[in-house]
């Protein structure tokens, strides 16, 4: 447990952000009736595609229903992986969102069901509640409620009143026995308002009294031990509070790596967790169901998003049926901008190389191209976003390019024209900027068009086609 506790401190040390390519995403912009603003939390048109999201988001909060998938359809750029992050976003941090592209599967040092077993417990979370360990030795911060007095809390017994009020006091002690009593004593010092705010007090193991060393170097008062039982919790801030109960939010995945001997709690670092052994898992599924039974752990489904799903093969598909039949399976959200394809694996064709039988299992979502309008609201975002400033000019071209190239292409040539306008040492970006990057970065349509121009100046084209195919 208190490995658990480690871990859900340090978690939030990996949730850094910068400028990606989704980070002006901060939600799926739906109003309180989950309808779809036009423009908002980044989010520009698309909006059947948002409130199909949104339902799916009312789904998993209310947590109750597991092993549904959704399939995202739409061309390249249509917003389907910006749906996702909205919809992650949307959900905060308590629900877990693990994310796996298709083809990562393929290239990770172990088998692709281990890869995808991972994916999945990395989506469902387990809510532990248990009560808080206090480390031996260490010296312990504790704030907690009181009731509020009158005259800074010096003097009254301020119990009559319903406002509150937090005191802060600093526990030094190295017994881990007693200092749960110890709370218990500081909340009663502080009630009898013999202790203030802001003191520093001592346990004296052999005597069992508490000392309060004084704010600064104060005269030393001795207290009573009397009080009722008391728990605490380490807060992001490094304090410990008193709660009615501790709660940590895991994910199975988490609890997998740390009890795995071979990998260790470390690996959650590296994300260098290698396979995880069956027994481990069976292990802490056994576990997990015991705390569930005994009211101390709930388990919360969360979302496994998957992109570029046609890069899955058929084992992987069928893998993928079984795990959603799992009672603790997470919302599977998967996405592909491919049509009708060969299914990986087979000689099969099949819409958006998808087998039929898991075709049948998905509520489909399709995206939509974008308007003119909303390509260049979502070039505006995008602008301000990377802190680019463009003149009016500028930005009718790059929209005028973005639609006839694409959205992605577009949103590229932003950081390239601020670039090209730094050059010239001008202010904002001109549309001489924008030509300027037009011209050195070739679009795909472009760039295919030069191929075929070009062709027999490449490489290995000097193979006449026929000797391939006599080999
Ligand atoms: P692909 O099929 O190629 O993976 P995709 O459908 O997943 O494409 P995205 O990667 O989501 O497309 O979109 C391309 C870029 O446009 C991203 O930077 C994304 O954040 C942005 N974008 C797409 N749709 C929207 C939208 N509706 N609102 C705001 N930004 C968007």
């Amino acid at each position: 447990m208190a490995e658990l506790k480690r871990l859900s401190e340090s978690r939030d040390l990996t949730r850094i952000e910068r400028i990606g390519a989704h980070s002006h995403i901060r939600g799926l912009g739906l109003d309180s009736a989950l309808e779809a603003r036009a423009v908002s939390e980044g989010m520009v048109g698309q909006q059947s595609a948002r409130k199909a999201a949104g339902l799916i988001l009312q789904l998993i909060r209310e947590g109750k229903i597991a092993g549904r998938a959704i399939l995202l359809a739409g061309q390249p750029g249509t917003g389907k992986t910006a749906i996702a992050m909205g919809l992650a976003k949307s959900l905060g941090q308590e629900t877990p969102f693990a994310t796996v592209s298709g083809s990562e599967l393929f290239s990770l040092e172990m088998s692709k069901t281990e890869a995808l077993t991972q994916a999945f417990r990395r989506a469902i979370g387990v809510r532990i509640k248990e009560e808080a360990e206090i480390i031996e030795g260490e010296v312990i911060e504790l704030t907690i409620d009181r009731p509020a007095a009158a005259g800074g809390g010096a003097s009254g017994s301020g119990q009559s009143s319903s406002a509150s009020k937090t005191g802060k006091l600093t526990l030094k002690t190295t017994d881990m026995e007693t200092v749960y009593d110890l709370g218990a004593k500081m909340i009663e010092a502080l009630t009898k308002e013999k202790v203030q705010s802001g003191d520093v007090i001592t346990l004296d193991k052999a005597s069992g009294k508490v000392t309060k060393l004084g704010r600064s170097i104060g005269r030393s008062r001795d207290y009573d031990a009397v009080g009722p039982h008391t728990k605490f919790v380490r807060c992001p801030e490094g304090e410990l509070q008193k709660r009615k109960e501790v709660v940590h939010c895991v994910t199975l995945h988490e609890i997998d790596v740390i009890n795995s001997r071979t990998q260790g709690f470390l690996a959650l670092f590296t994300g260098d967790t290698g396979e995880i052994r069956a027994e481990v898992r069976e292990q802490i599924d056994t576990k997990v169901a015991e705390w569930r039974e005994e009211g101390k752990a709930e388990i919360v489904p969360g979302v496994l998003f998957i992109d570029e799903v046609h890069m899955l093969d058929i084992e992987c598909f069928s893998f993928l049926n079984r795990a959603l039949e799992n009672d603790m399976a997470p919302i599977l959200v998967i996405a592909t901008n491919r049509g009708i394809t060969t299914i990986r694996g087979t000689n099969y064709r099949s819409p958006h190389g998808i087998p039929a039988d898991f075709l049948d299992r998905l509520l489909i979502i399709c995206t939509q191209p974008y308007t003119e309008e909303e390509t260049r609201k979502i070039l505006d975002i995008r602008c301000e976003e990377e802190d680019v400033e463009m003149s009016k000019d500028a930005k009718v071209l790059l929209t005028k390019i973005g639609a006839e190239t694409s959205l992605r292409y577009a949103i590229n040539l932003i950081t390239a024209a601020a670039l090209a306008c730094q050059k010239r040492k001008g202010k904002i970006v001109e549309m001489e900027d924008i030509s300027r990057v037009y011209q050195l970065f070739l679009d795909v349509k472009r760039s295919t068009q030069y191929l075929m121009e070009y062709q027999s100046q490449y490489m290995f084209n000097e193979v006449p086609r026929e000797a391939d195919e006599d080999e």
